[in-house]
């Protein structure tokens, strides 16, 4: 009995302030790794290479060139056109997500040069709603791939996303399409648009933008997919393979060009940014 009530304070102690956790414990491998390790090392386990999910910003810092960005992303806000009430209304639920994350939505990017090859970097934030697609989020990328053909930059866009957003119905759906025409512009320049898939990419945007792209790249082990196995499997009526739905398996199926590891994706992106963008680089 005196045991539980150590145990209890312990947990409970602090009174629910922000406590920095020194060690981090892996979800996959079970290894305890000191935080200040797993973050020189991309969030990447030493122990087994699982890839813990990290926030927008370091995909910006790994990426972008030093003191290249510019976010051009943050001007588009939110409306409730349905008037949208689940547990909560959807005002109030976007408003808390604002207030976690600093941004009006699942998105944040820019300009930025890539390995000295000029861009637009976006990047989806699975921590605001779920990465989830609705107008905003829809709005940008398509707003994004404007400003690459405007100004023949090349595309990189970090996807994560757990779907469309909901509460936006149709609305969301149709940011499907939008996201697509956009596109075409960057195609129709003939300036590269490279796609990285990070845990989890799927619905709405795996069946959009996301696998649309001239080089789809795969952080290891990311959930990649439409409807979710469980669905599936419920549909179908069959047993999955091991490792449904995963980047290894979708490499090997060919949807995926290339599972690379969060500590090489720098090198990665930047081999194949110079190999397809047509204007002249400056590599120094
Ligand atoms: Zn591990």
């Amino acid at each position: 009995m005196a045991l539980d009530r150590l145990f209890r304070r312990r947990r409970t102690r602090g009174g629910g302030r922000e406590v920095p956790e020194l060690w981090v414990r892996c979800p996959r491998c079970d290894a305890q790794v000191y935080k200040r390790d797993l973050e020189q090392n991309l969030w990447v386990c030493p122990e087994c290479g699982y890839h813990h999910r990290v926030p927008v910003e370091t995909y910006v810092a790994v990426l972008a060139d030093p003191d290249s960005f510019e976010p051009t992303t943050g001007k588009v806000r939110p409306t409730d056109p349905l008037g949208f009430v689940d547990t909560e209304p959807y005002p109030e639920r976007l408003a808390r997500y604002q207030q976690k994350t600093g941004r009006p939505d699942a998105i944040y990017g820019g300009r930025a040069t890539i390995g000295g090859v000029p861009s637009v970097l976006l990047v989806m934030d699975y921590a605001f709603a779920g990465g989830s697609m609705g107008s905003v989020v829809g709005e940008e990328i398509a707003r994004g791939a404007e400003l690459a053909a405007a100004e023949n930059r090349a595309l990189v866009i970090v996807t994560a996303s757990g779907g469309a957003r909901m509460q936006e119905g149709a609305l969301s759906l149709m940011q499907m399409a939008k996201t697509t025409m956009a596109l075409d512009l960057v195609f129709a320049k003939r300036l590269p648009y490279l796609a990285v898939l990070t845990d989890p990419t799927t619905g709405g945007v795996t069946a959009s933008f996301a696998t649309l792209a001239d080089v789809i790249l795969a952080e290891p082990g990311a959930l990649i997919g439409f409807a979710g196995p469980r669905v599936i499997k419920q549909t179908i009526r069959q047993d999955l393979p091991e490792g449904f739905q995963r980047s290894e398996f979708l490499k090997k199926q060919g949807l995926v060009d290339e599972v690379v590891d969060r500590r090489r994706l720098r090198e990665t992106v930047v081999r194949f940014l110079r190999l397809l963008y047509p204007g002249e680089v400056d590599a120094a």
